[in-house]
């Protein structure tokens, strides 16, 4: 019988923490190992808002695919998903075609714009590299500019941030750091320059401790952040947004809206005509998709309901990572012949959330509450936890965040 095909779509957390695991407990004659991946670099999307905000390189942020994965056990493909045929068995990338035996898919995140006019044509994200990357450029041009033009133009220095989750002030956060250093450089007065957060609930973070909510609210207007809260942005333009609160509509001139109000899974599954629950695919206990036993879906993708609170569990790199163990093991026994599939239990450890390089907040083990340099530590445990997994004490060493002020 000839090796089985596993072909894995997506170096993302879930993608790549699969292909390192498999390429570990699976030899060459067992099964042809390959990964589709749009770049030949798997990046840490929990660091994008640094990348956008500009107070982290993005080349710290990227891990180049060949130092993390063997390309002599695994086929490594750098293209573009464009379908996937499931009663064929087959991917269609953008420059050819991939049969499967086993189909791990893992193809992440897209923000959803709820259909809120403008958003797309006008917002930026935080999505990937090229998305941050825009960010930060797009802001530093906007402060360039500002000094340049016979008249002062404010909307080059307001930045409104659309979705106070915890995207939103991770990269206010961020922001409120990095904007005092820009103002030097390009002569602005920093006391001109205004970050706005927009939110929809009637606080940030909703749902997160209430006493830490107040102390990131606490962290970040100190540092100069304004937020509107109860207030839905309702539409955005090149020049601006509006916002509606109290049934009054709002403008606020602006250059530069960077969207952060919430993550569907990426659209190509829903395209490809999987059964979804509002875009992401149920799975099973053992991760595989309801329809097709052998299809695994990991991270983003996959819907996992939470049996506590009857309500999913959130979409996180740390249920990525855990489900990748999973997901290993089970294609694993599949391509082995076994039908002793593992069930997948999410174990939420906590939850840490920064603001800016040298302040956070957090609920760990217990629910207990950090914040300071307490979370920030732990932040930076976290971080440098997953790239041991990943890569060992090299990649560690290469990439890790030792300075706990920095
Ligand atoms: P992703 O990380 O989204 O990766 C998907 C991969 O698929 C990428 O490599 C991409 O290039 C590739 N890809 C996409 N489309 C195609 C295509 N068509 N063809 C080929 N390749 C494709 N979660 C936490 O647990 N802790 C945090 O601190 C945290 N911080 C976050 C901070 C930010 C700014 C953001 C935006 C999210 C954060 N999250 C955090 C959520 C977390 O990042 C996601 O849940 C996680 O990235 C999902 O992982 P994934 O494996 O599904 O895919
Ligand atoms: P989210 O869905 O968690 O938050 C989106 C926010 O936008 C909500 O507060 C919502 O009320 C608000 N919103 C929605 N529509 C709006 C509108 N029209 N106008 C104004 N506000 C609006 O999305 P996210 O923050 O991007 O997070 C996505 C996932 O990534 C979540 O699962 C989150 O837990 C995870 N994440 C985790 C961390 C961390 O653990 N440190 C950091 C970032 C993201």
């Amino acid at each position: 019988m000839n090796n089985p095909n596993i072909v894995i779509l997506g170096a993302g957390y879930g993608g790549i923490m699969t292909t390192v695991k498999l390429q570990k407990s699976l030899g060459v004659n067992e099964a042809n190992i390959t990964l589709v991946n749009k770049h030949d670099y798997h990046y840490q999307t929990t660091w994008l808002h640094e990348n956008a905000a500009g107070t982290l390189h993005h080349d710290r942020t990227r891990i180049a695919i060949k130092d993390v994965v063997n390309t002599s056990k695994v086929n490594f493909v750098q293209d573009t998903v464009i379908s996937i045929k499931p009663e064929e068995k087959k991917v269609k990338l953008e420059n050819s075609e991939l049969s499967y035996d086993i189909l791990v898919i893992g193809l992440g995140f897209e923000s959803a714009t709820f259909g809120i006019p403008g958003l797309k044509e006008h917002a930026f994200t935080i999505g990937n590299i090229n998305s941050a990357r825009l960010i930060r450029e797009h802001i530093e041009y906007n402060f360039a500019k500002y000094n340049n033009e016979k008249e002062n133009d404010q909307a080059r220095l307001n930045i409104v941030v659309g979705g106070g989750g915890f995207t939103g002030i991770e990269f206010i956060g961020e922001l409120a750091n990095r904007i005092p250093e820009l103002c030097e450089e390009y002569d602005i007065d920093k006391s001109l320059v205004r970050i706005i957060n927009v939110e929809g609930a009637p606080s940030v973070l909703p749902g997160f401790d209430p006493q830490l909510v107040e102390y990131a609210l606490n962290s970040l207007e100190s540092r100069g952040v304004e937020f509107i809260t109860g207030a839905m942005l309702k539409e955005c333009t090149a020049d601006g947004i509006v916002y509606e609160k109290d049934d009054k509509q709002v403008e606020i001139p602006s250059y530069t809206t960077v969207w952060a109000a919430g993550v569907r899974a990426n659209s190509i599954v829903e395209e490809s005509g999987f059964e979804h629950n509002r875009g992401k695919i149920e799975v099973r206990k053992d991760m595989r998709s309801p329809e097709y036993d052998d299809v695994f879906v990991v991270g983003d993708c996959a819907l996992l309901m939470n049996p506590e609170s009857g309500r999913p569990f959130p979409p996180t790199a740390q249920i990525a990572i855990q489900a990748a163990d999973v997901v290993a093991h089970n294609v694993k026994a599949q391509a082995q012949g076994s039908n002793e599939l593992e069930a997948f239990e999410p174990q939420i450890l906590g939850t840490v959330a920064s603001l800016g390089h040298n302040d956070a907040i957090g609920v760990i083990l217990n629910d207990r509450k950090i914040f300071g340099w307490k979370a920030t530590v732990m932040k930076k445990i976290i971080d440098n936890r997953y790239l041991l997994k990943l890569g060992g004490i090299g990649l560690l060493l290469k990439k890790g965040k030792f300075n706990i002020f920095y």
